[in-house]
């Protein structure tokens, strides 16, 4: 799940970041208001939250333009001004929903889960297949041919990773930067050791098919998700 969050308070900032971080979710930053809008229009994200009073460009209108441009990304406002009319407000230019400082940041992450659950109908956001593999973002449920398991938060995230560009090899730079958020080189191997847990999780021991699961190793390099896995 990627959340684009736009706000400029840093200490606000900071504690959200790392509960995003802790409970699996990919996060885009932005403090000033015009460059979360561009980014806005740019990404594809699953949620954008979104605080209203900002430098460069204020909340409600980066919700009107995003909204007049046709992109119809849940958004929760996030902001200081409690009163019903900027609420109102908000939800007229297309908030989804809206949660007034000062506020628990397990608040936030659950109506985060709530909005995404609500649009689960909406079966691009909420499923990813590559071949026998299917994933289910909102209940972390992986299935891999008739076989199917609840990843932990990290082995998930490493595996969504893959599957939204099979066939492409990620170094582990890539990945330990994309799923621990760590830029420099851990001299682990967490990397490997994450994906042999996906594999024994979703590898059953009385395999009926012959394929293998479908994470390659590329020596030297890192990993890819193969995409001719068929079906059966
Ligand atoms: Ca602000």
């Amino acid at each position: 799940m990627k959340i684009l969050f736009i706000e400029d308070e840093l200490k606000i900032a900071d504690f959200v970041l790392q509960g995003f971080s802790q409970h699996g979710f990919v996060t885009e930053h932005f403090t000033q208001g015009n460059i979360g809008l561009q980014a806005a229009l740019a990404g594809s994200f699953d949620v954008i939250v979104l605080d209203l009073m900002l430098p460069g460009m204020d909340g409600i209108d980066i919700l009107k333009r995003i909204r007049q441009v046709g992109i119809s990304t849940p958004v929760i406002v996030l902001t200081a001004k409690g009163d019903l009319n900027d609420r109102l407000l908000g939800f007229e230019a297309g908030a989804n929903d809206y949660l007034p400082k000062p506020f628990y940041v397990e608040e936030l992450i659950a109506r985060v889960r709530a909005l995404l659950s609500r649009h689960a109908g909406d079966a691009e956001l909420s499923n990813l297949s590559v071949g026998a593999l299917k994933l289910d973002r909102i209940s972390r449920r992986v299935q891999w041919h008739d076989h199917s398991m609840v990843l932990s938060q990290r082995e998930f995230t490493l595996l969504e990773y893959l599957m939204r560009s099979p066939g492409h090899i990620f170094t582990r730079k890539q990945i330990l930067k994309h799923v621990w958020a760590i830029e420099f080189d851990p001299q682990t191997n967490v990397v490997d050791v994450c994906i042999q847990r996906i594999k024994k999780k979703l590898t059953p021991t009385d395999t009926s098919h012959s394929t293998s699961f479908p994470i390659e190793s590329i020596r030297g390099v890192g990993y890819k998700l193969r995409q001719d896995d068929s079906i059966s």
